[in-house]
């Protein structure tokens, strides 16, 4: 005999589940293959979404398992990562479309530099640009430091340098960060994005 389903039913029901119920077989096992195959041959990397301070754990899915004859390396799938205690699982939209901004061809990759003055960008080696800040930093402190304040305390301050840190630093990053900056060098302007 003929089961009656009424229009209204079935749109309810949605369409697999009221295809499994009309026509006797079950889609449910076809869509948990479909959603496993997107990342069944990726690798699973742990991370922090870097745009805002809530530092949402992500899972990124990479292409490939990390061989040594495997070369570059493609981001398939961004998601939240369940076992963070932050976002247990879930991303606001600009988390979630953290792998077009990954994969973007604009995502700046390289270092560039622009001279004091001029009026174009010119690209330079990670070797040049760490060398580059870490004579600048020496010869500023050198030049600026201050020992002693107005009353004539010890200070060690320097001003002359200011750092920005990133919303994604975690405990340890900002503790080691500003035992190296404020302690061993004496920089005082030390912000964060996340406060921005
Ligand atoms: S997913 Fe959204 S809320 Fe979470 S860190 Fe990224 S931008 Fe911030």
């Amino acid at each position: 005999m003929a089961t009656t389903v009424t229009r209204r039913a079935f749109l309810r029901a949605g369409a697999a589940g009221a295809a499994a119920t009309l026509f006797g077989f079950d889609l449910r096992p076809a869509q948990a293959q479909v959603r496993t195959l997107k990342i069944e041959r990726t690798t699973e990397t742990r991370s922090i979404c870097p745009y805002c301070s809530v530092s949402c754990g992500v899972i990124i899915h990479t292409l490939g398992d990390r061989s040594r004859n495997v070369t570059g390396s493609t981001v398939v799938h961004v998601e939240g990562d369940p076992d963070s205690p932050i976002n247990r699982g879930t991303l606001c939209p600009k988390g979630a479309a953290l792998r077009h901004n990954i994969n973007s061809e604009k995502r700046l990759t390289r270092v560039l530099y622009r001279a004091p003055g001029s009026d174009r960008w010119e690209e330079k080696s990670w070797e040049w640009a760490l060398d580059t800040i870490a004579r600048r930093l020496k010869d500023t402190r050198d030049r600026t430091l201050r020992l002693q304040d107005a009353q004539g305390n010890p200070c060690n301050c320097l001003t002359s340098v200011g750092v920005l840190g990133f919303s994604a630093h975690d405990n340890e990053a900002g503790w080691l960060a500003n035992k190296v900056l404020r302690t061993a060098f004496g920089i005082i302007p030390f912000e964060t994005q996340a406060r921005i």
